[in-house]
């Protein structure tokens, strides 16, 4: 039973604020180590779905599992412990911090090192990022390209079973999009990882992506692989209307 296990199943999720509604009965499962991209216009409710399953947001209705356990009454920080990790679309670090600190505080989440073990964990996955060149520098002197970059550094050094992404890509230029999209697929290939990626770059969808799902006013408009999805005249219009 365990195999067929989704690594993330959520189902029947809405989401209110006053009148609005952000998210109406949305379903959305991953698989083990599966790539799904959530496309959508501004304001389709990719990051209010992302709150909710990270337990930042409580939804109007519906249900969180991961791994076949239900998680929609957990605090974030338990959901974390349970294998979640999220970037979000504004990057959270602390500036005057170092990178290698900032990576450290991340992966004290993850229980049965002492520091100097944490030390080590983080330099490891910043040399396997390419990044270890910046370890000791603070933050605030950092490119926003590479704070992006130790953004999803220290989201890795958590070791979740399912990422969520929110726009990773935005306001990074050319040769550093290329470079997260090497090191996301490595993810994809390496690591296994259930990833979630909210992302507007559709080449980048296309490329990286097993499935995509797509909202549209808060609700599910379409599902398939890349092609299936980009041939959907129901996208184009949600697209066009934007
Ligand atoms: P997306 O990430 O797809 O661009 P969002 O999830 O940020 O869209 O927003 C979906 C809708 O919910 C928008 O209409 C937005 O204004 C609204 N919304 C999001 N967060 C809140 C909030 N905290 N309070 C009120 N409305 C919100
Ligand atoms: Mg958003």
């Amino acid at each position: 039973i365990a195999a067929t296990q989704n690594a993330l199943s959520a189902t029947g999720i809405t989401k209110r604020f006053g009148g609005l509604v952000a998210l109406a009965d949305v379903d959305l499962t991953v698989g083990n180590g599966e790539f799904v991209a959530l496309i959508g216009p501004n304001g389709a409710g990719k990051s209010t779905l992302l709150n909710v399953l990270t337990g930042l947001s409580a939804p109007t209705a519906g249900r969180i599992a991961l791994d076949g356990r239900d998680v929609t009454r957990l605090p974030t920080h338990r959901r974390i412990r349970a294998g979640l990790g999220r970037t979000f679309q504004h990057g959270r670090l602390f500036p005057r911090l170092s990178v290698v600190e900032n990576i450290m505080t991340g992966a004290a989440n993850r229980a049965g090192r002492g520091e100097a073990g944490l030390r080590a964990h983080a330099l490891a996955q910043l040399r396997r990022m390419g990044l270890e060149r910046l370890a000791d520098q603070p933050i605030s002197a950092l490119s926003y390209g590479n704070r992006r970059m130790v953004e999803l550094t220290r989201v890795l050094a958590c070791e979740p079973r399912v990422l969520l992404l929110d726009e990773p890509a935005a306001g990074l230029n050319l040769g550093e999009v290329e470079d997260l999209m090497a090191r996301l697929r490595a993810i994809r290939a390496e690591d296994r990882i259930a990833v979630v990626l909210i992302e507007h770059n559709m080449g980048m969808v296309m490329r990286l992506a097993e499935r995509v799902v797509v909202l549209n006013f808060g609700r599910k408009i379409a599902e398939g692989t890349p092609a299936e999805v980009q041939a959907d005249p129901a996208v184009l219009a949600a697209y066009l209307g934007e």
